[in-house]
């Protein structure tokens, strides 16, 4: 009830008028089949048998559910060299850019030639009872900073784009203490501005140890939004719900900062919540009362398992929709959200459509011809993850439209809890992955069939 209201109110706000989609015959959006099995020709016949042999693993829910226990057994089992061994040729290869700048260059070029835009993301995340010290801060700050700086200098794509995880710079545990503490008393995001203006602030609500830590975070935040000013769009992560309130406060603050003239911070919204609707109405609104402009990365979200178990443990109601279909609702219908917003102040918002579902795709190309939104205006994009779904981002880049393609890059070690989320996810993305399967297999009988032949 409130967010309906709350989109009354920005509907009046921002001049979108509230009338049916006007029925027009679908024009290039049409031609979005996803059925082009070409997109895999560009692969080895190495990483055809490796893809599909990957996505078959995938499909056995025992081995997926279990995959983060399956890799800390091997891991202790082969040690550390050993367990790299084995996942660098395959999951890791299939789904991570490499580890030092020479693998990443290679990665990089492959998808620049393709007409894909990387997106580098360093993919180093906490959760509760991890956190490490200020000294591991500081180095992810500097590994964050070094991203930055191969984001821009390289030119591997127009409007270059790098993803950040907050979690990375200021521990869970004050990610989750500021989430209990803004349930109750709402921070003002001018304390947020000026402590990272350098001002010695104290944050009411956190012992002396947890504002220093407070402190030192939002500087290195400062720090990295300084250096990709004008040079790098940085995507803010969404994480567990019983820290993105804070991770929103943080990202909110920064925008406020250093969206003045350009989109250059940007929010992820988790369309699997039955939050999002209204978490992502206010993110506009407060948008047009600070004067900021707002970048969005739409998605579904990715942490649903352990989001249902962490509620059922606790009896909490369960913050994720109940099933797909109401999350894939939640989705479009806030992409249109986002889409109207764009047409009718399209200097002021953003939005990546980070998906890999071939609908919400076409949904997207067909509201933006409605509205005459450009393909490439740079106000709306889309992004894949790196080895999900190329055939949907190759489609989208042949037709002219701006396609990111998520890129992790870092040691094994590092990207351990990205590898389990990306086998856990391949069982959700059903269908994505279904069609991926078929049209690896079609491209590999192609070859086979031609070496028959010849
Ligand atoms: C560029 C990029 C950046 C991303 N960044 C983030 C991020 O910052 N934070 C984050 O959380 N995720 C992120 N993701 C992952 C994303 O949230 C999805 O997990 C992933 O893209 C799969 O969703 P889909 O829309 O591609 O596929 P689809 O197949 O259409 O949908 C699968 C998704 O639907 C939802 N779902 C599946 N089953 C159910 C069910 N029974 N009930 C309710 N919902 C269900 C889940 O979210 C699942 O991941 C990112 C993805 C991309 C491509």
């Amino acid at each position: 009830m409130i967010a309906l209201d709350l989109l009354s109110f920005l509907q009046d706000y921002l001049n979108i008028p509230r009338v049916p989609n006007p029925l027009q015959p679908d024009l290039r959006s049409a031609s979005l089949a996803f059925e082009d099995p070409s997109a895999f020709r560009v692969k080895s016949f190495g990483e055809l048998l490796r893809a599909l042999g990957i996505f078959r693993l995938c499909s056995f829910p025992l081995l997926v559910n279990n995959s983060g226990k399956l890799m800390s057994v091997a891991r202790t089992l082969l040690g550390r060299r050993g367990f790299s061994l084995l996942l660098r040729p395959t999951i890791y290869a299939q789904f991570v850019a490499g580890e030092n700048e020479s693998e990443i260059s290679q990665s990089m070029e492959k998808l620049s030639m393709l007409g894909l835009r990387p997106m580098l993301a360093v993919p180093i995340e906490e959760d509760l009872g991890e956190s490490t010290g200020e000294k591991r801060y500081d180095d992810n700050m500097e590994a964050m900073l070094e991203c930055v700086q191969i984001s821009h200098s390289k030119a591997w794509s127009k409007d270059p784009m790098m993803q950040l995880k907050i979690t990375a710079l200021i521990s869970p545990e004050l990610c989750v203490k500021l989430t209990t503490l803004m349930a109750e008393q709402p921070y003002d995001l001018n304390l947020l501005v000026r402590a990272m203006d350098g001002e010695s602030i104290n944050f009411p609500g956190l012992d002396d140890r947890e504002v220093a830590h407070f402190l030192c975070g939002l500087q290195r935040l400062n720090k990295i939004a300084e250096a990709s000013v004008n040079k790098v769009r940085v995507l803010v992560d969404a994480e567990y719900t019983y820290m993105n309130p804070a991770l929103s406060l943080v990202t909110m603050a920064m925008m406020k900062k250093f969206n003045k003239d350009g989109t250059w911070i940007w929010n992820t919204y988790q369309c699997y919540l039955k939050e999002s609707r209204s978490l992502l109405l206010e993110a506009l609104q407060l948008s047009n009362n600070e004067g900021f402009f707002l970048g969005v990365k739409l998605v579904r979200g990715a942490y649903m398992d352990k989001e249902r178990k962490l509620a059922e443990k606790e009896g909490r109601q369960d913050p994720i929709h109940q099933c797909w279909e109401d999350t894939n609702d939640s989705y479009n219908s806030l992409l249109d959200v986002m889409l109207e917003a764009i047409s009718q102040k399209p200097e002021c918002y953003r939005i990546i459509v980070a998906t890999h579902n071939e609908e919400s795709v076409r949904q997207t190309a067909k509201r933006m011809e409605e509205l005459g939104i450009d393909n490439d205006g740079g106000s709306v994009c889309f992004g894949q993850l790196l080895g999900m779904c190329d055939h949907v981002s190759l489609t989208l880049a042949k037709e002219g439209y701006a396609v990111y393609k998520s890129v992790p890059y870092g040691s094994v070690d590092d990207t351990l809890p990205y590898l389990v989320r990306r086998a856990q996810e391949n069982r959700t993305v059903l269908q994505g992955i279904r069609k991926e399967r078929d049209l690896l297999r079609k491209e590999l009988y192609r070859r086979l069939s031609l070496r028959r032949g010849s």
